[in-house]
Formats: C-alpha cells, structure tokens, sequence
C-alpha cells in the first residue's frame, strides 16, 4: 500500500494530489459566495478591535485579491495596529474607524458584502457594533473561533484551521481556477498563519497548515524578511518593559499551575509603552515547568484587559467567557474586567482556587 502510494506522488499528478489532500470548503457554499460576488458589487471587508498578525493578515490578503480582480473593495479596522504589522504591503489602505467615523458610515451605506474575517460576534468591532448589525448587505463570515453568533448569511467558520488566513487560502483556491497568489497576497498570508501559530508552535500540527505554507513560500515570499519585521522590530524600552514585567510583576502560584503578569498604565507610561509592546508577555510563563495557565492584565483607562492562555486540557475561553465577559480559542482567549486591577487579581486568584482540579489535569 505503501508503495502504491509512492508511486502516486512519484508519477501522478503532484500538484492535484497536494490539493486533494487540503482540507476544502463545500463547493455550494463557493458558489453562493461566486453569487455574491456577481453584479460588481461594492465590498466591505471587516476584523476585529486590536488587530493581531492574523486578523491583518487575513483583511489584506483578500483586499489584494479582491482589488487584483477589479471589485471596489474597502478594508476597515475598529482601531489603530501595531507597528510590527503597519510595513504589510498597502496596510496603509485600511481605514481605521476611530477617527474615520464619516468616512467609514459612509462605506457602510453603500456596501452590497461584508466579509467579517476573525471575529465572529458583533460586539468585537467595537463601536462599529451597530453599523455592522444595522446593514443590509450580504454579510460572509471566515473566521476560526468556536461557537459564531448568527450575524451572517454565510459561514466559512472551522476551529480546527491555524488561522483565519489559511481559510482565505482555501477559499481563494477554491474561487480561482487561474493563478491567484501574487507576492503580496502570500506575504499578509504568511503573516497571519505564522503569527497565529506562535511561529508553528502551537495550532500547527495539522498537515494542511505546512501545505499551504509551503505554497506561499514557493510563490518566492521573504520568509526571513517577514519574521525579522514581526519578532524583531521593538523598541529598546519594550524590552526594558518585558524584562521588567517578568522580574518584578510576574506571580508563580505553583500549586495552581498558574502564572500572571499585571502591568498598570502607570508603569506602562514609565516604559514609554507603545500599541502592540506587551504582544507575547502572556505566553512567557507558560515556558516554566508545570504552568498550565497563565495571564496577563493590562489596566487600561476604565477597565483591565486580561489575555488568557493555556496549554492542554484547559478551557482558556470557557474560563474567560464565564467571569470576564471575554471568548476566543480554547488555548488562548481574551477578556476585560471593569472592576480595579487588584479587584480583578483577587477575583482571579479566588476563581483559581475553585479551578485547582482542573488546572493540575495534563
Ligand atoms: P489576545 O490575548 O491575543 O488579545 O487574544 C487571544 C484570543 O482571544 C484571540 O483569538 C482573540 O480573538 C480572543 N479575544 C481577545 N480578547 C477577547 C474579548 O474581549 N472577547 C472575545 N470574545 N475574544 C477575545
Ligand atoms: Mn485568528
């Protein structure tokens, strides 16, 4: 078997087996959205607030296929991204809606299609929460979290994807019958598979994710380009700031196998702290040996942002969902409190101990 097998990829048709073999989006579903994109119609494109590699990754990847292919096509953020992320071929051309409130209603009255990409709730846009609900226009969801509120006609929803750009992938190859994958479609590409898999360290370890980035690397990508600009383009005091955080503002509860940071605004302005520095802290304890859990808490100016993650067993999204009105993966989830930052600690610690059976679970 094994050998047949062999000789398959050896004299058949490698490029078709490749594909067969990635997981695809069903062909009824293309076709509706093929509908959807008949009669030239005006296209809005949508993520979430603070945008990750992913979400940014994933908007202009389809805005340069989508502009490639002649559709009227406009990208919109809730708020500003990181500097890590603004060198993104034509990351320029998203509208930010704080600040573009005009500009960005205006957008959305003449919308015919809204792609809703990483995000699958409403409420992560933010104040755009009522534009996005009270539109008329077709509305497509690709996203890749679990449990998607009923806000779109059509779903490419799959929790068991990396990313939100790797379903873009899939449904660009499935749109396409001719070659798509321009330099700057497979660079956003790239950007949001290797940001949202920890550089393919977690949320990998399926095939398909290596298949498809072995595509984009073979359409001649700077992969070292592209890391050097994410990992490696942080300001002096960023790294005082990690430092720090670690040194003096990380607790160990060992018996909970858990670990969290707290940062306060004002030791964020002391570090000189710019949008997208404390990217990362979060997942740091959870390199120390027997942390299952760990968390970050960032006081903002009426509420504490908390980012969860988890290794394993333990629901990371569940915990958050439940007691700090926050989702996302199960590995790694996001959350607010508008209780004070020592507020918040004490209820944290307390729900922990509530949690001990679970959190020493593998
Ligand atoms: P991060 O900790 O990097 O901000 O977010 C980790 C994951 O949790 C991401 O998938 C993100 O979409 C999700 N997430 C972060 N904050 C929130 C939140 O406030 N609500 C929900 N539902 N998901 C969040
Ligand atoms: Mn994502």
């Amino acid at each position: 078997m094994l050998k047949f097998n062999v000789l398959i990829y050896i004299f058949g048709n490698r490029k078709s087996l490749k594909f067969l073999r990635v997981q695809s989006i069903s062909k009824i579903l293309i076709n509706k959205i093929k509908d959807h994109l008949s009669n030239d119609p005006n296209i809005l494109l949508l993520t979430h607030i603070n945008p990750d590699g992913d979400a940014i990754g994933s908007i202009l990847g389809l805005y340069h296929y989508l502009v490639n292919r002649g559709f009227k096509t406009y990208a919109v953020t809730p708020n500003n991204f990181p500097t890590f992320l603004q060198w993104l071929p034509c990351s320029d051309e998203i509208i930010r809606f704080s600040g573009k409130e005009n500009r960005v209603e205006e957008i959305f009255r003449k919308a015919d299609v809204i792609f809703n990409l990483d995000f699958n709730e409403p409420g992560r846009i933010g104040s755009m929460e009522d534009l996005l609900t009270g539109s008329d226009a077709k509305k497509i969801l690709i996203d890749h979290h679990p449990n998607p509120k009923k806000f779109n006609q059509l779903e490419i929803s799959d929790t068991s994807v990396s990313s939100t750009a790797e379903l873009i992938y899939q449904l660009l190859t499935q749109l396409e019958s001719k070659p798509f994958l321009t330099q700057e479609i497979a660079t956003s590409l790239f950007t949001g598979i290797m940001t949202d898999t920890g550089c393919f360290s977690f949320n990998s370890s399926s095939g398909d994710t290596f298949r498809i980035t072995s595509e984009l690397l073979e359409s001649g990508i700077d992969k070292d380009r592209i890391f050097e600009q994410v990992y490696n383009n942080f300001s002096e005091m960023r790294m005082k700031l990690a430092g720090f955080a670690l040194n003096e503002n990380m607790v160990v509860l060992s018996g909970l196998h858990t670990a969290y940071i707290t940062l306060t605004r004002e030791e964020l302005l002391r570090f000189k702290h710019s949008m997208g520095d404390t990217e990362g802290f979060v997942n740091l304890p959870l390199s120390i040996t027997g942390i299952q859990f760990s968390a970050l808490f960032i006081e903002k100016e009426g509420h504490v942002k908390i980012s969860f993650r988890s290794k394993g067993s333990f629901p990371a999204n569940q915990f958050s969902e439940k007691h700090f009105n926050g989702g996302g993966h199960h590995n790694a989830a996001g959350g607010e409190s508008f209780d004070s930052l020592s507020e918040t600690i004490i209820k944290f610690e307390k729900l922990l101990k509530e949690y001990a059976d679970q959190l020493s679970k593998p």
